[in-house]
């Protein structure tokens, strides 16, 4: 009998990586897309999605929002990085089509609305992002909608499907051997001045150069990142069938309710916000509240068809985590997308990207170094 070597064959082969990512949201998956076509050797854990705040979102931008009409922060930058990286993703597939122009009009509900607005247009800053409502058809939205005292249009808005960049970058990962589908555990993984070393659930070790965090609101559970101060946001939301009469798809509504596009006759509908919940799951008392902020909105039947929530992972001061540990130089963090993941996600890549692999300065805006204070704190 020839004598085997059981020891060696069962001996699982070390797996070396450049960088280990942590969640396949779309901070995630836009992320390991760029590293692969930098040349980057990358391995992407994720849990398999759960409650994923990207799966969850209708994937709208919209450079102009809030009560009193403010300019989102580096709106045309953002801008500038969505389109082409989306398109890029989009080409990785059939040409899928990622990202798509889309306006949007907000429901003036009174004089005072409708006079912080009109004072908004003369604003040079502005320019370029206000409606001349040519092509709205005002008669047709004031049978359709509730309250209606006047019409805003934004432009420049678009919709992200974020559901589709998730699925092609991770049926990429997947064929390049980039993905396991298992959750992340912190104490399986050590630490020394060059590697990160990690064990998978079946055994096989993995070393890489670097690991980047990217869970989403479930950094709060991360033992080297919970000094940050996330502020972490439920949201709601409902998936809608509307009529085929309706008339605004190709826009973005906001009548105190987001209604947005998805497919076919299928609208999201949303969302609640609320920084105190008890369960990350749908609740009765959200699916109410929507439809009765539904039906306050709009002069249509509706059917239900879906229910979603999802946590934000929102920040105290609203600006992005990024940057690296500051005892671990290898461990980096690129999380605190709050709202707005679809647009914030292509710009912050590439200042990522420039970050870790041109050893370019992070701006002080995002830098975790900002709360370097908190980390002292928190580790005396
Ligand atoms: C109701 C609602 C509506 C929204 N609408 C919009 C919108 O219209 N436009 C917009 O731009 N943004 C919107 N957002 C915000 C947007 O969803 C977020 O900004 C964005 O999705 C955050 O992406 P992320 O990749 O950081 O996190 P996530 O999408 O949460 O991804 C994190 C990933 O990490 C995985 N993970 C976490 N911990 C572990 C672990 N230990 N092991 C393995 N895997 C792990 C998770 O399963 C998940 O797949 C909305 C959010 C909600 C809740």
């Amino acid at each position: 009998l020839q004598r085997t070597n059981y020891g060696a064959y069962f001996k699982k082969i070390k797996m070396e990586k450049d960088y280990i990512l942590v969640g396949q949201g779309i901070a995630g998956s836009l992320l390991a897309a760029a590293l692969l076509a930098a040349g980057k050797k990358v391995l992407m854990i994720d849990n398999a999605h759960s409650e994923s705040s990207s799966v969850v979102a209708a994937g709208d931008m919209n450079p102009i929002t809030g009560q009193r009409f403010v300019k989102t922060w580096k709106a045309e930058a953002l801008r500038d990085a969505m389109i082409p990286m989306y398109a890029s993703i989009g080409e990785m597939t059939d040409d899928a089509l990622l990202f798509r122009e889309r306006n949007v009009l907000r429901v003036l509900h009174n004089a005072k609305e409708h006079n912080d607005w009109h004072a908004r247009t003369a604003w040079e800053a502005w320019q370029g992002f206000i409606g001349d409502m040519k092509t709205v058809d005002k008669t047709a939205f004031e049978a359709q909608f509730k309250g209606v005292f006047g019409i805003a249009e934004i432009l420049q808005g678009g919709k992200v499907d974020m559901q589709n960049v998730l699925n092609i970058i991770k049926a990429f990962l997947d064929k390049s051997d980039s993905l396991k589908l298992e959750k992340f555990e912190y104490e399986n993984m050590s630490i020394d001045n060059k590697h990160i070393n990690y064990t998978l659930y079946d055994k096989t070790p993995i070393s890489a150069n670097g690991i980047i965090f990217c869970e989403g609101w479930q950094a709060i559970h991360n033992p080297y990142f919970n000094y940050l101060p996330f502020q972490v946001s439920k949201g709601e939301a409902l998936v809608v069938r509307l009529p085929k009469i309706y008339k605004f798809g190709h826009f973005t509504v906001k009548n105190d309710i987001t209604i947005s596009h998805l497919n076919d006759d299928l609208y999201w509908i949303g969302a609640t916000n609320s920084f105190e919940f008890v369960t990350s799951k749908n609740t009765e008392d959200a699916r109410i509240a929507l439809i009765k902020r539904l039906e306050n909105a709009i002069n249509l039947p509706f059917e239900i068809v879906e229910h979603r929530a999802g946590i934000r992972p929102t920040v105290k001061d609203r600006r992005p985590l990024v940057g690296q540990h500051p005892q671990h130089k290898n461990l980096y963090i690129f999380n605190g997308l709050g709202t707005k993941g679809a647009s914030l996600a292509p710009y912050l890549v590439n200042v990522f990207m420039d970050f870790i692999l041109k050893n370019a300065p992070l701006e002080a805006d995002i830098d975790i170094v900002r709360y370097a204070d908190l980390w002292y704190k928190a580790k005396n």
